[in-house]
């Protein structure tokens, strides 16, 4: 299938400080042109952590970036990822084959691996859990037709060498890095933190822009995960933080707040939308974001009001019924009321 012609970004490398190199690599997704990947200077070569998306031309564009800061994927001798998503670990297996490097990685990476080994199974549990969201028929069918066959974006799956768990250190030139569990965007996720210069690797935990995104089906609570975690970077007292996505940014705390924020008017919207009667999340979508799901935006904000009304049943704020009923007719699937 041939997609629309679109001006693809090229990788680029720039340094950040002495011995941290940006690698600034192109994403596929619209709304999210590109990640980083970070190089870290450590003796005669480099930890690399995170790595792109794998598609047809992309570890080129990983090349291109290191070469343009004076360094090959030869030299790394470390790989360690933030997390498991395509985007930050899609290379590994190639990253791997050409440096004889290690894999660290949190154990979590379940969802990773159940992902690559079946992306249209994967498919179809968000197709049945849109379904149950109260997605009609007609929509839903396009949604899954501009999805199939896209692949995973994963070059290959290998497992870590070493589990990045609390308690391990990444030792590098600019310092020794140490390793906090950041759950909530995806259960794999870590963050890395430097004190002598108050350094934060954020992954996608902590972005400049404040975006929500909760891997859904994982863990129980994904948003109160997410909420902990915060909690979690915040007492780190990072004096800048260098994140998955976007330039790096000061003023850390403020950026656990806002995150903190929007969270609570989201929820809050969430539970002031079922106060009254029982809504599909479908129904609910447009009072929290203001308008009705959209085909660029709408299986994210699904999944997102789920996982609020998922954390508020959890602490006894909702409850949910239905779901075996006949999901075909649009309108029915899960209903949510507040408790
Ligand atoms: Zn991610
Ligand atoms: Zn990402």
């Amino acid at each position: 299938m041939s997609s629309p012609a679109r001006k693809r970004e090229l990788g680029r490398g720039e340094r950040l400080l002495p011995g941290v190199w940006r690698l600034r690599l192109p994403l596929p997704w619209p709304g999210i042109p590109h990640g980083n990947a970070w190089a870290l200077a450590a003796g005669d070569g480099i930890v690399l952590v995170d790595c792109g998306m794998h598609e047809p031309g992309s570890f080129l564009q990983l090349e291109r970036a290191l070469d343009q800061v004076n360094l090959s994927v030869e030299q790394v001798k470390l790989l360690v990822c933030t997390h498991a998503h395509s985007d930050h670990y899609g290379q590994a297996a190639e990253v791997i084959a050409r440096s004889g490097c290690e894999l660290w990685m949190h154990p979590n990476y379940e969802h990773m691996t159940s992902y690559a080994a079946d992306p249209e199974a994967a498919l179809e549990m968000r197709i049945e859990i849109a379904r149950h969201c109260g997605v009609p028929q007609e929509p839903l069918e396009q949604f899954a037709q501009s999805r199939r066959g896209q692949g995973s974006g994963i070059a290959g799956v290998v497992l870590p060498h070493k589990q990045l768990l609390p308690g391990v250190q990444i030792a590098t030139d600019v310092g020794t890095w140490s390793v906090h569990e950041t759950p909530g965007h995806a259960p794999s996720h870590v963050s890395f933190f430097e004190p002598d210069h108050r350094l934060l690797i954020s992954g996608d935990h902590l972005l400049g822009r404040v975006a929500p995104f909760y891997d859904y089906g994982w863990s129980p609570d994904p948003v109160g995960e997410f909420l902990n975690s915060l909690e979690v970077v915040d007492r780190l007292d990072a004096r800048l933080c260098i994140p998955g996505h976007g330039r790096s940014f000061t003023d850390v705390h403020a950026h656990v707040v806002a995150n903190q924020t929007l969270v609570a008017e989201r929820i809050a919207k969430v539970q002031a939308a079922i106060a009254r009667r029982s809504r599909t999340v479908v129904e609910i979508v447009p009072e929290v974001y203001g308008e009705p799901a959209n085909a660029a935006l709408g299986a994210w904000w699904m999944l997102e009001t789920l996982a609020y009304l998922d954390h508020l049943a959890l602490i006894g704020d909702a409850v949910r019924d239905g779901g075996d009923a006949d999901l075909s007719e649009a309108g029915k699937g899960w209903q949510w009321r507040a408790s």
